[in-house]
């Protein structure tokens, strides 16, 4: 028998969430006498770690998909996916256009060199392309300075047929926490990239979910909104828990206890010694460690749920294994189920915010070691 652990996908919640998040902003941007928004579901790092299959088929409801390797979106479009593709981070060489066209993808140009690499590309078919500007975060896009050059430079590559529909596009860096930030970056991409598309991406997960964003957008324009982690049922906002904004938890890491001990007062647990029994207690070990993607800055108390039962951990996460206080569950024995997170566990964000990360990271990290299984799309139980 396999090591008793598995991380469970529900195509269902990332369906359900999908349309949670799409009906949201539709309504707020009905409110604002908005075009109604488009949706690219972001699907890079493997779906977030659900798996790109199950994410594209759970996602049919998409106006596109985003993501950053080549690899990822060429398997959308052998699961049949035929919408709109999104590279973020555009092509990495001169050869990736060539591909880029073949499976028909759309680009993100963010600075000279790819702008370079299209110039001596013969591509069989054109390219549409979203040039993007730096608003503010440092990292991809052009300058305020250099962005009407580079989108006079990629009109030139659309008169001979490299290029197709060009859009433009930023990225915010602090619309989780701080609305006056996105509005600035708003402003910034208003006056020097609006003016040139009617086309326009903004708006990861906090932007689109934050019903007071469409204040700063403009009438007559399309927006693409780009939502990624809380269509994985993980609220991008920290005082925010996913359940008040009807997502659902679409990734279960699960495992079971291989062992149990019994401890007296004093005794002291796992490496490090870091957990000091006070009384006599049961303790249970559970197939699950930092090698399959479970937190080891996971501190004493993080919660856990054993047998149905909501516990926390004790002692430091090792390798393969980590353990729990089973103090207030007799039942609980070797072969009992444990919900690290999930579906009936903890939600991935509590366990994140315990270690010090952000449910992304947790539920991009869990180790290929662990198996995976994708449940049937009708399972609606819930
Ligand atoms: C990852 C990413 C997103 C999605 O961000 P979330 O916070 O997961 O919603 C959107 N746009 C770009 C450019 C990204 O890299």
């Amino acid at each position: 028998m396999p090591r008793p652990i598995s991380v469970r996908i529900d195509p269902s919640a990332l369906a359900h969430n999908f349309a949670q998040v799409s009906h949201r902003a539709q309504q707020a941007y009905a409110g604002h006498g908005l075009v109604p928004p488009r949706f690219w579901a972001v699907i890079k790092a493997n779906a977030y770690g659900h798996g790109i299959a199950p994410a594209v088929h759970a996602f049919q409801a998409a106006d596109g998909l985003a993501m950053l390797d080549l690899h990822e979106a060429i398997q959308c479009r052998e699961q049949g996916w035929t919408k709109p593709l999104l590279l973020l981070e555009g092509i990495f060489s001169a050869a990736d256009a060539e591909l880029a066209a073949h499976y028909g993808l759309t680009i993100v140009v963010h600075t000279a060199e790819q702008l370079q690499w299209l110039q001596h590309s013969k591509l069989s078919q054109p390219l549409p392309a979203f040039i993007k500007l730096n608003t503010g975060m440092q990292r991809l896009g052009f300058d305020a300075s250099d962005f009407a050059t580079a989108f006079q430079q990629a009109k030139a590559l659309q008169q001979q047929a490299t290029l197709g529909d060009l859009g433009v596009m930023t990225h915010f860096a602090r619309a989780d926490e701080d609305p006056s930030t996105t509005q600035q970056q708003m402003a910034h991409f208003n006056q020097y990239a609006a003016p040139h598309s009617s086309w326009q991406s903004v708006g990861n997960s906090a932007a689109t979910l934050n019903t007071d964003f469409p204040q700063w957008l403009q009438p007559n324009v399309q927006y693409w909104l780009r939502p990624g982690i809380c269509l994985y049922g993980s609220s991008p906002f920290i005082d925010l828990p996913a359940e008040t904004l009807h997502l659902q938890p679409a990734q279960t890491l699960e495992a079971e206890l291989i062992a149990v001990q019994h401890l007296k007062a004093g005794d002291q647990v796992g490496y490090g010694h870091t957990f000091t029994a006070t009384q006599s207690m049961r303790l249970g070990v559970v197939a699950c460690g930092y090698a399959d993607g479970y937190p080891r800055h996971a501190p004493n108390g993080t919660p856990v749920v054993v047998g149905g039962i909501r516990t926390q951990l004790v002692g430091r996460v090792s390798m393969d294994m980590l353990t729990v206080d089973l103090s207030a569950i007799p039942h609980a024995q070797v072969g009992t189920k444990v919900v690290l997170w999930g579906h009936g566990g903890p939600s991935v964000d509590e366990v994140a915010q315990a270690s010090g990360t952000l449910g992304y990271e947790l539920l991009c990290a869990v180790a290929p070691r662990v198996p995976r299984f994708v449940l049937a799309e009708e399972n609606h139980e819930k």
